[in-house]
């Protein structure tokens, strides 16, 4: 029988501001030719992932070919150090957290989702959402498929239970074809750790070995929290089965065209990870070098808005030449900010947490970098602080183009009535948040400045054009 043990937490602090994009999970999977203290490996891997995901966290492990699970809510760290404490010993085991919108929360959405059935135990963990979700829940639901969650995880499970086809690799290639959109899977099935990328590739996916063992993480951060160096990337449609025998791999029907979501390297990712092949930190980098190449400004000093900005002003200020300074602090004590009642409330929260220095801005044409801007309520807030704090001029920097579109490949993105960039253009903006100016980098820039060229990288939340439509049902 499957083993599933619970345990509530409090919700996470999702920080100080409502600017934040949500991103829908991280994966973590092992697989060795000897037993090891896998829940221990994992924990360290999925930490290493929190920021892809707070609301909840898991693991599988195969117990002599049964799937055991142990999901919690909240963070890794407070949540789940038993896996510490008294480590699960295995051969195989994956694990996800999961950040929650799609489908809801709690903890029947969390994962890794196990399942026994036809084809035998088996355990999941996704990133990523699928554009014909509802379409494939719809269906499964018209011939009697009962549903344990409301997340399009689970879909993976009744295709492969209802395949008609016989083996791991015919059954996977006959449960993925049709589905569409974004998904890179860590599973367990049969002893055997599988890690499958869809075939445009949406979410990263990697592949590392040490030894007699080897390890799949969404980003190779976790890999380096083992002391693990070297990895490849899992390319997109491929699937890796890895059992005692060690990885084989086979590939999904190729996609017309690839789509790496340039978010991951623009926002998403830890600093320290490569996505896609690339440095998280030296795309950043390169990013707000762009804008200082398109900028005719000279301003006297250019802060970031932490810690999302840093990296794309230090690029800023290494291209331009000038001065790069902490013109605001953040306070990493302030806690959770709560969904506060009124404008005012709202503004002191933001207060209680980022902190102006007059020191570096007082009289001083002030630029200030971020990654992107959603509604721009923060960075009204921002604007005031630092011209409170004596700027003579603030201007805003973006280092990503205007946010207008939905994603429907695994980000959750405010409705485009919410989004900024949909009602107004730069210099309204800037008239609404009080800044001297605004600038976005242009989508060609962006891509160019990553090396991302049309056909490679999706960028349909800034420029629309989506790789795959939306099919409800
Ligand atoms: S729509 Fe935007 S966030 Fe979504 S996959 Fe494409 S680039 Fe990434």
């Amino acid at each position: 029988m499957l083993q599933t043990s619970v345990k509530p937490h409090s919700q996470p602090d999702p920080g100080y501001s409502d600017e934040a994009l949500g991103h829908y999970c991280g994966l973590a999977g092992i697989r060795s030719r000897h037993e090891a203290d896998v829940s221990r490996d994992l924990f360290y891997m999925l930490f290493a992932q929190q920021h892809r995901g707070q609301e909840a966290c898991g693991i599988a492990w195969d117990a002599a070919g049964r799937v055991m699970v142990d999901k919690r809510l909240g963070m890794v760290s407070g949540s789940a150090e038993r896996w510490l404490g008294s480590p699960v010993r295995s051969k195989a085991g994956i694990g996800h957290v999961r950040y929650a919108t799609h489908g809801g929360g709690g903890i029947a959405n969390a994962q890794p989702l196990a399942v026994s059935c036809i084809k035998g135990e088996l355990a999941l963990g996704h990133n990523g959402n699928l554009s014909n979700g509802g379409a494939i829940r719809s269906a499964l639901f018209q011939q009697g498929a009962i549903f344990q969650t409301t997340s399009d995880s689970e879909l993976f499970l009744h295709r492969i239970s209802r395949s008609p086809k016989q083996g791991l690799e015919e059954t996977l290639r006959d449960a993925l074809s049709g589905v569409e959109g974004a998904y890179s899977l860590a599973m367990l099935w049969d002893g055997a750790l599988i890690a499958a990328r869809d075939p445009m590739g949406f979410r990263p996916l990697h592949l590392a070995r040490r030894d007699d063992t080897w390890y799949v993480a969404s980003e190779t951060c976790a890999l380096r929290a083992l002391g693990i160096l070297s990895w490849r990337e899992i390319e997109p449609g491929e699937c890796v089965v890895i059992d005692d025998t060690g990885p084989r791999s086979f590939f999904l029907p190729p996609a017309q065209k690839k789509a790496r979501c340039i978010f991951e390297l623009i926002y998403f990712a830890r600093p320290d990870s490569y996505i896609f092949g690339r440095s998280v930190y030296g795309s950043r980098k390169a990013l707000g070098a762009a804008i200082a190449d398109l900028d005719e400004l000279k301003p006297d000093v250019v802060i970031p808005v932490p810690d999302s900005g840093t990296l794309a002003a230090m690029g800023y200020s290494e291209r331009s030449g000038v001065p790069f300074a902490m013109g605001l602090t953040r306070n990493h004590y302030a806690g959770r900010s709560f969904i506060l009642p009124n404008k005012g409330e709202r503004e002191l929260a933001v207060r209680m947490k980022l902190h102006a220095v007059e020191e570096v801005v007082n009289g001083k044409c002030v630029v200030i970098v971020d990654d992107s801007l959603v509604r721009g309520t923060t960075s009204g807030i921002i604007v005031r602080l630092l011209k409170e704090a004596g700027a003579k001029e603030v201007h805003l920097r973006l280092s990503s183009p205007e946010l207008k579109w939905p994603c429907y490949y695994g980000i959750d993105i405010p409705t485009r009535e919410e989004l900024i960039s949909n009602s107004l253009d730069e210099k309204g903006i800037a008239e609404h948040i009080g800044a001297d100016s605004v600038r976005f980098l242009p989508v060609a820039a962006t891509r160019a400045c990553l090396n991302a060229p049309n056909g490679e990288y999706c960028c349909a939340c800034f420029d629309g054009n989506h790789p795959c439509q939306l099919k409800d049902c």
